[in-house]
């Protein structure tokens, strides 16, 4: 099988994902062989070629927005039947015995392993996974609208909900990107009044189509105080700006699993009850809910295609913001 394979990590721009022939994966007990149709593209893919995450398998195939066809089942494995669609996401494996996974917390699993960081992922035509962390999709979408929804929507809702939002409350999102894009479509059908802070005209432009109030940049006034944020970009220097823009006891969450240096600012700035905090990964029970809500609204991913062998221009085209929603490659024939 052909597969987009990392060695090492370099800059996008020299393009280090190489096209190779791999043998095809065997699943293991309770595991599942899928054959990939699409994979969604992650900010996170970047931070995994480029070398901002810790690798700790190499050479690695990436990809966690994984749409496909069960197309092998391991010893036990009996949730899903050969040819059946699924979808797997960032969360790989838990261990299932921690205290984190044993309160609902899967997400802050000290043993939990990650799909295309851990494992190899979806940049190749099959792959394997437990079938406990594979997800039923929606016929509601297609291949390509249901990718984006694996990482981007999962996350995208894990966030608003740690910022705490509540129906017809005042939302701001900073960075509108895969994520936020599908995020806003959950915070509209919540009523919410949705405030988007970016810098690219075409984000805006997608922002506006989509419902949001106002669209400016982080460093505007906006004459009113959020009850929560999410910010999407990885730049720490957003982070005062955000709390400049919050009420008293709003809450900024962070989806970036990487992010630049947050500059010193003033205690007034989070007085006020005002709570910053990150967002780490999701849980199986975020995926399942977001998935059933993302149906029911329904929620409609803007992708841009392009074929497996393109993964380097397309992440280095994601970099630049030159994606206006989520990208996808289209894997094997
Ligand atoms: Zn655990
Ligand atoms: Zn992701």
């Amino acid at each position: 099988m052909e597969a987009m394979r990392l060695h090492e990590p370099a800059d996008i721009g020299e393009a280090p994902l190489q096209r190779e022939e791999v043998a095809r994966p065997e699943p293991g007990p309770g595991q599942v062989r899928l054959k990939v149709r699409v994979c969604g593209l992650c900010h996170t893919d970047l931070h995994t070629v480029e070398g901002e995450l810790d690798l700790p398998k190499l050479p690695l195939t990436p990809g966690h927005q994984v749409v496909a066809t069960v197309d092998a089942r391991g010893p036990g494995a009996e949730r899903y039947a050969v040819g059946e669609r699924v979808g797997v996401a960032w969360l790989y494996w838990t261990c299932g015995e921690c205290d984190y996974c044993q309160s609902g917390l899967e997400n802050l699993c000290p043993n939990a392993q990650f799909t295309g960081l851990h494992a190899d992922g979806g940049y190749g035509e099959y792959m394997v996974v437990d079938e406990r962390f594979a997800y039923p999709l929606p016929g509601a979408f297609s291949d390509a609208e249901a990718a984006p929804l694996l990482c981007a929507g999962i996350i995208g809702y894990r966030s608003l909900r740690l910022s705490g939002i509540q129906p017809g409350q005042r939302l701001g999102l900073y960075g509108f990107g895969a994520s936020a894009h599908l995020a806003i479509q959950v915070a509209t059908h919540w009523d919410c009044e949705v405030y988007v802070f970016t810098r690219s005209e075409n984000h805006r432009q997608l922002a506006r189509e989509l419902g949001a109030v106002w669209v400016g940049s982080a460093k505007d006034d906006i004459n009113v105080g959020l009850h929560g944020s999410v910010i999407f970009a990885p730049a720490g220097w957003i982070v005062p700006l955000a709390l400049g823009h919050l009420r008293p006891g709003g809450t900024v969450a962070i989806n970036a699993i990487h992010m630049s240096p947050i500059p010193e600012f003033d205690y007034d700035l989070i007085y006020g009850e005002r709570i910053l905090r990150s967002v780490a990964n999701f849980t199986r029970q975020d995926a399942e809910e977001f998935l059933q809500l993302a149906a029911g609204i329904p929620i409609r991913a803007e992708v841009e295609l392009f074929p497996q062998t393109a993964a380097n221009e397309a992440l280095r085209k994601m970099k630049a913001s030159e994606i206006r929603a989520s990208a996808v490659l289209e894997i094997g024939d």
